[in-house]
């Protein structure tokens, strides 16, 4: 496909590209959440990072899956972790959103990231989840967020998990719960994490 411009600025890029280097200078703004283990974000949820992530995953597009993944395995590079054996996994997307989208938004990133530092991939997670939260009435919705996930095989000692947005921290704190006791580290890698608001 013919992309000439970037898709953010819409100023002129070189073939094959999809974001010009001044927008992607802009997603970084890395921090970091310390909950029942370490999440490093690589950007924050708000523009341009925000729109690819849209892009991304709603739009299904490949190239920015390769972009974060690349991303991603910079900002690992740069916070100087120990040299372990690392494995990479990544968080499940619901039943339906990966029949819709037929792609798992969260595995793109993983495998490009996992293959950039040569740390094997595996599938450790599953969503149990199989209605649209929009769907369910409040009481179904919060069973539904309940225990989304489940474990599908024992874990590694050392796994990274790579998410796309990080926004309550309640999947991460999810699969803390699963992998409590059977891992020596856990790392939370997102591209984003959402920025709350509490202005009146
Ligand atoms: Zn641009």
């Amino acid at each position: 496909m013919f992309e000439p411009y970037c898709i953010i600025c819409k100023s002129k890029i070189s073939f094959g590209k999809i974001v010009c280097e001044n927008c992607l200078k802009k997603t970084y703004a890395p921090s970091l959440t310390e909950g029942d283990f370490k999440v490093y974000h690589y950007g924050k949820y708000e523009e341009p990072l925000s729109q690819l992530i849209t892009e991304f995953k709603y739009n299904s597009h490949p190239k920015i899956g390769k972009i974060f993944g690349e991303k991603l395995a910079s900002l690992f590079l740069k916070l100087n972790f120990p040299a372990l054996n690392y494995y990479v996994s990544y968080v499940p997307s619901n039943y339906i959103s990966k029949f819709e989208k037929g792609f798992v938004p969260a595995k793109l990133i993983a495998i490009y990231f996992s293959s950039i530092l040569g740390f094997p991939l595996i599938d450790l997670f599953i969503s149990k989840a199989l209605k649209k939260q929009a769907q369910l009435s409040y009481k179904q919705r919060s069973k539904n967020v309940h225990n989304k996930i489940r474990l599908i095989q024992s874990p590694p000692e050392n796994i990274i998990v790579v998410d796309d947005v990080y926004t309550t921290g309640s999947t991460m704190n999810e699969i803390a719960n699963l992998l409590e006791n059977k891992c020596e580290v856990i790392i939370g890698l997102t591209m984003a994490k959402t920025i709350h608001n509490h202005s009146l």
